[in-house]
């Protein structure tokens, strides 16, 4: 692992010719950077043939596994028939119209209207410039604030950037002025002592009304919300979180947006994470699983209010004037009608479903670890979370990087696993079986003990 690579291998290519994002350097330095040729079923596959059981489904998205014959072929075939246009000047591709409607049809709306984009970042910048654009011809021009959440994710661009709510983005000098970060729901960490998870929840509902009361509720455009915070470390929410808030946003009119990127399509369990939480958003944003990966894409999906008023705001001055040069790709379009399809009736939620109390269960079992505070997941999305005193959650400190070293051990096992602050995150393929689960839980189970031992726990 350790070796240094061959001067013209591809790792060593990499090292100078690739700009690494979200990687960190000592560990790249230290490991050097793993080259991937191809994929199959749950496992990728390095320059040297080294196999890893992927449990991060790559970055969230690919579900369906790496050589799905039906995807492909879906792929292909559009590619042959119109491998390319845009979704400008009213003109589009058929695929990004069969798309738009299947999107309302699966979503927990009526009716609607989606826009699509290349990533879940650019649908997130997209949905703040709609509710910027409603204020401005609506003749409400001071809503323009957009509350997230501490610890929430919502992407990279400068608008994303600023909804997400992670330390990091501070090197960037952001967030933009009138992003606002409100409570994160994450009872284990920091309830008060004593304080009952009903009771915390209440908080963060009250600590939400005085944000609002404090800054002028007309001034709010939008609320964004992940119903399981994802790269924040797969934080459920507290038991009655959204019950609790969203009361406090209707009081103040403030549309709820959720972000679906993660949850959307079946990874806690149901088709949205907003069914899992009776979550009753007035906008989706989704991407990641949507084309299971296989093509970039993203989606707005208005629901019947906000398409209404959106389309008469745009007909107010004749046009969105927004869009992206691949916005509707066909390819990207017809990857995403077969990706539902595979998810919904190919029997891959329904796999979710039928392993998730399995990968529950053995996540679970990791609370018994000298080393883990809290292990915590749903539907088929998990995280460990590592403490140095299981008595007092007290972390460990930074600069021994323990999640860094757990997700090193697994690679060392072929194991892909993300570290997250404190934490390590599964989220496998959603064609995981119960042996599979085994071995994942296994080879984490050997990387946590090595770590373990490396801390003299
Ligand atoms: C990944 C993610 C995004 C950003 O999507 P990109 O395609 O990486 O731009 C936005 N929101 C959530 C919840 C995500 O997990």
């Amino acid at each position: 692992m350790n070796k240094p690579h061959a001067p013209n291998s591809w790792e060593a290519r990499a090292m100078t010719s690739v700009m690494a994002g979200f990687t960190d350097f000592p560990t790249l330095k230290a490991r050097g950077p793993i080259v991937l040729t191809h994929g199959k079923g749950v496992r990728v596959y390095d320059t040297e043939g080294r196999d890893y059981l992927d449990a991060n489904s790559g970055l969230w998205n690919v579900v369906c596994g790496w050589d799905h014959e039906g995807m492909i072929e879906a792929m292909v075939a559009q590619t042959r028939r119109f491998p390319a246009y845009h979704a400008f000047f009213g003109r589009m591709a058929d695929s990004a119209v069969a798309l738009s409607e299947r999107l309302v049809e699966v979503s927990p709306f009526e009716s609607g209207r989606v826009f699509f984009t290349n990533s879940g970042s650019e649908a997130n910048d997209t949905m703040v410039k709609m509710l910027w654009m409603l204020g401005m011809v609506e003749g409400q021009p001071q809503r323009r604030k957009i509350i997230t959440r501490v610890n929430s994710y919502h992407g990279v661009t400068a608008v994303s950037a600023s909804m997400t709510g992670k330390p990091y983005n501070a090197h960037f000098g952001l967030p933009l002025p009138g992003f606002l970060h409100a409570d994160c729901p994450h009872y284990w960490k920091y309830g008060n002592e004593g304080e009952s998870e009903a009771e915390f929840s209440a908080r963060m509902a009250r600590n939400l009304e005085a944000l609002i009361i404090k800054e002028g509720a007309d001034t709010i455009a939008g609320f964004f919300a992940e119903p399981v915070m994802g790269a924040g470390g797969v934080i459920p929410p507290s038991a009655g979180y959204f019950a609790a808030i969203q009361p406090v946003l209707r009081k103040y009119g403030i549309p709820l947006i959720a972000d679906e990127v993660i949850c959307g399509f079946g990874r806690t369990g149901n088709v949205w994470g907003c069914d899992t939480y009776e979550i009753e958003p007035d906008a989706i944003i989704s991407s990641k699983a949507l084309t299971c990966g296989f093509m970039p894409l993203g989606a707005v999906i208005l629901g019947n209010e906000f398409a209404e008023r959106f389309q008469a705001a745009s007909e107010k001055i004749e046009e969105f004037p927004h869009g992206f040069t691949a916005s509707g790709h066909p390819v990207a379009c017809a990857v995403g009608l077969k990706a539902i399809d595979v998810i919904l009736n190919e029997g891959l939620l329904d796999n979710v479903r039928k392993v998730s109390p399995y990968f529950m269960n053995r996540l679970r079992g990791f609370e018994d670890h000298p080393i883990i505070g809290e292990a915590r997941g749903i539907g088929l999305m998990g995280a460990l979370e590592m403490v140095s005193d299981k008595a007092t959650k007290a972390p460990w400190d930074g600069s021994l990087s323990v999640s860094e070293r757990v997700a090193n051990a697994c690679m060392d096992q072929g194991l892909i696993c993300r570290p997250l602050g404190q934490s390590v995150v599964l989220c496998p393929p959603f064609i995981m079986d119960e042996p599979l689960l085994d071995e994942m839980f296994d080879k984490l189970s050997l990387a946590l003990d090595h770590v373990a031992k490396g801390l003299g726990r």
